[in-house]
């Protein structure tokens, strides 16, 4: 089952718990000091593992054992309830439009490298897709060359138009055609530059996405917390997608986004082929962080 790996990791305290009735501060203080260096390994950030490990430690410090029920496995078990409810539980779906309403538009952001091209074209599947990373040309060949893979439509203009206005045309090219969903790629952002968060929130502004996502590369590790932060005060997100996932990264940065910003990881990139995107399940998650 899913708890064994950590059962196995912790069988000191497993077992220093068999036969008592109650989980005590003295009987979990070691436990939970193995359960916060796994999640560290696992790069999540510092003060998310401590509040989760406050959060552990007070649902079980005093509770009564179940009856019939092994104390470790009860304790173990607060562990994964308390991690998958900081990532949020449930998958969470792309948002939808409503029917006659226009085409569903999600806009991707993040920084250079973390996959937003690819993860465009991943997400793809009856959509137009809108090329607006006009500072690297590249980027708009490999966005149509992975598109290409899928038979899936490219959105191109003139790159002197800039990241707004192509996205303003893409959008009515897609009003006018037969789609319903628009996905925007652009360029590669740090947060420290202001002119690139401006044209952002431009682009956001212009096209009012349904679905703001930042796209994290998974190794990114501890850093994941700011930058999460920093992206959703700038320009407000509605959820992320991890990225690299097939790396050998545990992927604590999925506690950190979801944690700072409660925003839901609604994808996960396991690849760099366009059909290795998966949705996010925060039990699975939970298992892979605490190894
Ligand atoms: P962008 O600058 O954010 O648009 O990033 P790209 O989409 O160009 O991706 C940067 C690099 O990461 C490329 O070599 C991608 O093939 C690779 N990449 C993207 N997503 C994944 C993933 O989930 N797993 C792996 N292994 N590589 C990925």
């Amino acid at each position: 089952m899913m708890f064994e790996s950590l059962a196995e990791k912790m069988d000191q305290t497993v077992r220093k718990l068999r036969g008592t009735d109650k989980i005590t501060e003295a009987n979990i203080g070691g436990a939970l000091k193995e359960v916060r260096r796994s999640m560290l390994d696992a790069d999540v950030n510092l003060r998310v593992v401590d509040q989760l490990i406050a959060d552990v430690r007070e649902r079980a410090v005093g509770s009564q054992v179940v009856a019939g029920v092994e104390p470790g496995q009860q304790f173990i078990k607060i562990i994964y309830e308390e991690l998958t409810r900081v990532m949020g539980k449930d998958a969470a779906p792309l948002a939808r439009r409503a029917a006659g309403s226009g085409p569903t538009v999600v806009l991707l952001a993040g920084l250079q490298g973390a996959g937003k091209t690819t993860a465009a074209a991943k997400l793809a599947l009856y959509v137009l897709l809108v090329a607006c990373d006009v500072y690297r040309p590249a980027a708009v060949e490999q966005l149509q060359t992975l598109a290409g893979m899928i038979d899936v439509d490219v959105f191109t203009a003139d790159l002197e138009l800039g990241a707004v206005e192509i996205a303003r045309r893409g959008l009515t090219a897609a009003e006018e055609g037969k789609y319903d969903t628009v996905i925007i790629d652009t360029a590669g952002r740090q947060v420290i530059n202001d002119k690139l968060m401006r044209e952002l929130r431009d682009v956001k502004a212009a096209t009012r996405p349904d679905d703001t996502l930042l796209v994290v590369d998974a190794m990114t590790g501890q850093e994941a917390a700011n930058l999460t932060r920093a992206f959703n005060d700038s320009v407000g997100i509605t959820g992320a997608i991890l990225t690299k996932l097939d790396g050998d990264t545990r992927g604590g940065a999925a506690l950190s986004v979801q944690s700072v910003s409660g925003k839901p990881i609604k994808f996960v990139g396991t690849g760099e082929k366009v059909e290795k995107l998966e949705p996010f399940f925060p039990e699975r998650m939970a298992s892979r962080i605490l190894g």
